[in-house]
């Protein structure tokens, strides 16, 4: 029986009201024909315990009244009470992993709770993941560990403050129960701490959630849901939908959304790279259609730059998703949403066009965010041979990406004897071993790069100013992550408090307290379990 607590909270729940349910109450695995969701009550834990909590996160969204009561609200984010309007559904979804159609996939074992407006009148879903097993769980605990939910809490807030757009974390709870997983699946299945983050996001739609319906044939489904993720998240395009008075105009309102969620995974996508994040697990359920970083799994961060580079030992044969190839993948991704939505769309030729302008969209969107790192304010200072060049560059010596950036703002290009392999040093992993044709091609490279800064003509302290507010100095290493888990589980949250609460000014100078946070990744940590590579197992 799971209590119900009074809130002022309004909840709206569009998605539950406008779409198909489950006909099926009982909370069994199976195939869910028909509907876009289940319903499902988070399974109750033992003694949930509030970690973390996002208060200005919760304050935004008109959530203070309940920081009061601190016991009543680690029962409500622990999944053992609702808040009376909340209405907890899983989604039905499925999806293509690692290049294969996997089938249905859906909420295993995230719950949505119910979706509110703020006071902006913003529509924020409250979903528990770890809240137990939903009709989508396929044999497995609907749990999740301490460890791989810290790392999403930490994770996703790392990449709001960055400005990379993602979902959000509201808190972390462990649940006083035991979840047992075979981490690095060799045979040796642990007891591990259970843990419950509540996310928060305007919508956890996935390109999977069209998927699964287009797979089935269900054309009234896959309308449904179109017409439902415009009306919910595109004013403009729902006034035009609403309005539409020819089949050709409401083509046309869907051919614009498709476009936008290319755009925007597109968008996603250049964010990522400019910070150096790897998300590990680029499979079709794991994509949203608002172009937010969803599912934090086996992610990483680049430390020595390396576009080969995947941390997710599941990829490690054919790094389908590493960090250089994430464009390409998004693309594929795209591709599989539009055979998804073709019965409804049903205009082959304007979304093969769109498909078709997608590499060259991205590859200036790219180049223009480069050239910010890079600290040029004109495009014609900044070939794009330059940034090619770079990238060549950053291979040929194990070079740190995040203190690259950090460090090139201090490049004097009037400074005549300001060379980037002494300003840069920092940054190597292996500094002594540079060859002599290395060296050729950093001068090379810094000769160009001198003339392209010279040319732009932008205020040294302007350019520093600029290059700091893109390239940030902390970003979560995995091997902080992974110390900040180590103490967590030994019952110790101070380190992790302490990188989060670092994180939420990446852009700032280190200081004498934080500078550990911001320098290379030691060598002790370059190939420990947590600290370079992680198991999908969470
Ligand atoms: P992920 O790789 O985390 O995106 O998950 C892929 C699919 O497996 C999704 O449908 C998840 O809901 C499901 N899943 C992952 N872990 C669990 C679990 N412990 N219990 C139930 N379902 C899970
Ligand atoms: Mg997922």
């Amino acid at each position: 029986m799971t209590d119900t607590y009074k809130s002022e909270l309004a909840f709206v729940n569009r998605f539950t009201r406008a779409l198909p349910a489950d006909k099926i109450a009982e909370n069994y695995c199976r195939q869910v024909h028909g509907a876009a969701y289940s319903r499902a009550i988070p399974a109750r834990v033992n003694n949930p315990q509030i970690l973390t909590l996002n208060e200005s996160l919760a304050i935004e969204l008109g959530l203070a009244a309940l920081l009061d009561d601190r016991q009543a609200l680690a029962q409500v984010l622990g999944g053992n009470s609702l808040l009376a309007g909340m209405d907890p559904y899983a989604m039905a979804y499925g999806g293509h992993q690692f290049g294969n159609w996997a089938g249905q996939l859906g909420d295993g074992r995230a719950i949505n709770l119910g979706e509110l407006t703020d006071l902006q009148n913003k529509h924020w879903t409250l979903q528990l993941k770890g809240a137990g097993p939903t009709p989508y769980s396929r044999h497995a605990d609907g749990r999740a560990v301490l460890r791989s939910s810290l790392r999403e809490y930490l994770c996703s807030e790392a990449m709001f403050n960055l400005g990379v757009p993602t979902t959000r974390a509201l808190s972390l709870v462990t649940t006083g129960d035991r979840v047992v997983r075979d981490m690095f699946y060799d045979g040796n299945p642990q007891a591990e701490l259970g843990a419950i983050v509540c996310r928060v996001s305007p919508s956890f739609i996935r390109f999977g959630n069209f998927e699964l319906p287009a797979s089935r044939g269900d054309n009234d489904l896959l309308r449904n849901l179109l017409n439902f993720v415009i009306e919910a998240d595109w004013e403009d395009l729902a006034i035009k939908l609403k309005s539409s008075v020819s089949d050709k105009a409401t083509t046309d309102v869907y051919l614009e959304w498709f476009q936008r969620v290319c755009r925007l995974t597109q968008t996603m996508v250049v964010q990522w790279m400019r910070v150096g994040f790897v998300h590990g697990v680029m499979n079709t359920d794991n994509m949203s259609t608002l172009g937010l970083t969803i599912d934090y799994g086996p992610y990483g961060w680049v430390d020595d730059y390396n576009p080969d580079w995947t941390p997710n030992t599941t990829d490690a044969a054919n790094r389908r998703y590493r960090f250089g190839n994430q464009a390409a993948i998004a693309r594929w991704n795209l591709y599989q949403l539009a055979n998804a939505i073709y019965p409804v769309v049903q205009d082959a030729e304007t979304l093969q066009q769109i498909l078709n302008n997608l590499p060259s969209e991205y590859e200036m969107e790219f180049a223009d965010m480069m050239r910010l790192k890079l600290g040029f304010t004109h495009t014609s200072s900044c070939p794009v041979s330059l940034i090619d060049d770079l990238k060549k560059l950053l291979c040929l010596h194990a070079t740190d990406m995040t203190l690259f950036f950090r460090l090139l703002s201090g490049f004097v290009p009037e400074d005549s004897d300001c060379h980037l392999p002494e300003l840069l040093r920092p940054a190597f992993y292996d500094i002594h071993e540079m060859s002599l044709e290395t060296m050729r091609s950093y001068q090379d490279w810094e000769t160009r790069y001198r003339d392209g800064l010279l040319q732009d003509s932008c205020d040294q302290q302007q350019r520093k100013l600029l290059m700091n507010s893109i390239n940030p100095a902390f970003v979560p290493r995995n091997y902080l992550a992974q110390q900040a888990i180590d103490a967590a589980e030994a019952g110790d949250m101070s380190i992790f408090s302490f990188l989060l609460n670092t994180l939420e000014k990446p852009y700032q100078d280190p200081s004498a307290a934080n500078a550990h946070l911001a320098a290379k990744r030691p060598q002790w940590a370059a190939n420990k379990a947590g600290c370079s590579m992680l198991s999908c197992s969470s």
